[in-house]
């Protein structure tokens, strides 16, 4: 989510005359933007911060700005530990940033804006000039569910779903500018509830079946579907949209259901297995990848075995695995968390070993096979073209640069374990 508001806040300013540079010496404004989700991110930024001031003091005229959920969450604080900061800016209003750009350069002192005006950014942004081959678009932003351990809620707001025919006319210009996949970005995208130009509303199924009939765009991926509200007609689009990636990331975040149901998070294990093999009736062989939190507080080693035995059983091809980090305000942070964190690491080393190994598993499987791949650009040694499967694996071939952009045919002939060696069959 940072990453797309990342380049539409670059466009944004590019807009307004602006230029990246590579090196930050050379730079008039520098912007972090960044994320609460866990500790561990919010203590790079004060880190940052650090580093910045030799910068700011060498030129007092170059603009300090931080923006996203530790800006939203923590702007006194920032302002407290780096006087020298500009502008304080929250994820829904960095459209504004021009704005408070002006203002302080016409000496009104320093800005901060952290509110949460609904959709207002969209109307405000530049239409999308440029997405390279696979592009994100935001289809609606913030969370209402207010999971016990999760501070997304405090710091993005409210869930709110974009109109449908914004979303689609963003989609069209990316399409119109060579993009030929589209991620569709949300914490809950499944909760979209978008309004339809009748007045009418546009349920997250429907909104696939209409960006399915955008001509030109070759695949469709969303980010991030949560078990929370993934109904049958979701599953049923699945089924009936060939353009819908064989890749879905449902978030399962344990498989205990003492821990869900403390997560607050309004499943159980086995409603999350059904769900899985719902999944797997319309489309088998679609690959499941998940995130998982370890140690959440209190997390007993029979809480743990649930969560190894939910990954065996559905054979996740891939996660995202992080040890519980408290986050202040949110629910969980007033619980009792005896469990000591060497205990915390070892679990989700042994849980990451076991993940690795399925998703390599389900590499092998792919080997000799042919894949519909939407090329890149180059590898990153360079020496290859660099595409990626429906299922979401990288995979490098030898093959003309300018087939960046295309979709390929490549039949698998190496696995790797972050990636899979390809040789080049067709074009189109
Ligand atoms: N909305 C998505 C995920 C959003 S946050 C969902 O509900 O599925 C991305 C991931 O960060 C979460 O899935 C969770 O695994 C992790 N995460 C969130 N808060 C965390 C915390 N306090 N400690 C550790 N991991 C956390
Ligand atoms: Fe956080 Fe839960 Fe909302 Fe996901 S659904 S963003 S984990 S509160």
């Amino acid at each position: 989510m940072n990453e797309y508001d990342s380049s539409r806040m670059a466009a944004m300013l590019s807009a307004s005359g602006l230029t990246p540079v590579e090196d930050i010496e050379e730079a008039d404004l520098v912007i972090l933007n960044t994320c609460a989700v866990r500790e561990k991110a919010e203590e790079k930024i004060f880190h940052l911060l650090g580093r910045l001031r030799p910068l700011k003091e060498a030129r007092p005229e170059r603009l300090i700005a931080v923006g996203g959920c530790v800006a939203a969450e923590r702007g006194e604080q920032i302002r407290s530990r780096a006087r020298f900061v500009d502008i304080i800016f929250g994820p829904q209003t960095y459209h504004r940033l021009p704005e408070m750009i002006r203002r302080v350069e016409n000496g009104e002192g320093p800005q901060t804006d952290v509110s949460f005006p609904p959709n207002e950014k969209f109307a405000f942004l530049p239409p999308r000039k440029s997405g390279g081959p696979s592009a994100f678009v935001t289809i609606m932003e913030g969370c209402s569910h207010f999971c016990s351990y999760c501070i997304v809620p405090y710091t993005r707001g409210g869930e709110i779903s974009r109109s449908s025919e914004e979303i689609l006319q963003e989609i069209r210009q990316l399409r119109d500018c060579g993009t030929r996949e589209i991620n569709l970005l949300g914490q809950n995208v499944n909760c979209y509830r978008g309004v339809n130009p009748d007045g009418s509303i546009c349920t997250f199924a429907e909104l696939l079946h209409r960006v399915a009939a955008v001509e030109g765009i070759e695949r469709i991926r969303f980010t991030t579907s949560n078990p929370i509200e993934f109904t049958q007609d979701i599953i049923d689009a699945i089924g009936e949209i060939s353009k819908i990636a064989n890749a879905v990331h449902l978030p399962a975040q344990s498989g205990s259901d003492r821990i869900l149901a403390l997560m607050n998070r309004s499943y159980t294990a086995n409603e999350y297995r059904d769900m899985v093999r719902r999944l797997r009736l319309v489309r088998p062989g679609i690959s499941i990848s998940s995130d998982f939190i370890v140690g959440f507080p209190g997390e007993t080693d029979s809480d743990f075995e649930d969560t190894m035995r939910l990954i065996e059983d559905i054979r996740f091809d891939g996660c995202f695995s992080f040890v519980y980090s408290k986050r202040p305000g949110t629910p969980a942070a007033d619980l009792e968390d005896p469990v000591p964190p060497e205990v915390k690491s070892q679990r989700l080393a042994r849980l990451q070993q076991m993940v690795n190994a399925l998703a390599l598993q389900h590499s092998r499987e792919m080997a000799d096979t042919v894949q519909r791949v939407l090329v890149e650009g180059p590898s990153k040694d360079g020496q290859f073209l660099c595409g990626r499967t429906s299922n979401n694996r990288i995979v490098n071939f030898t093959g003309p640069a300018e087939l960046a952009g295309s979709m390929a045919d490549v039949r698998i002939t190496g696995i790797l374990p972050h990636s899979l060696r390809g040789e080049l069959l067709t074009i189109s």
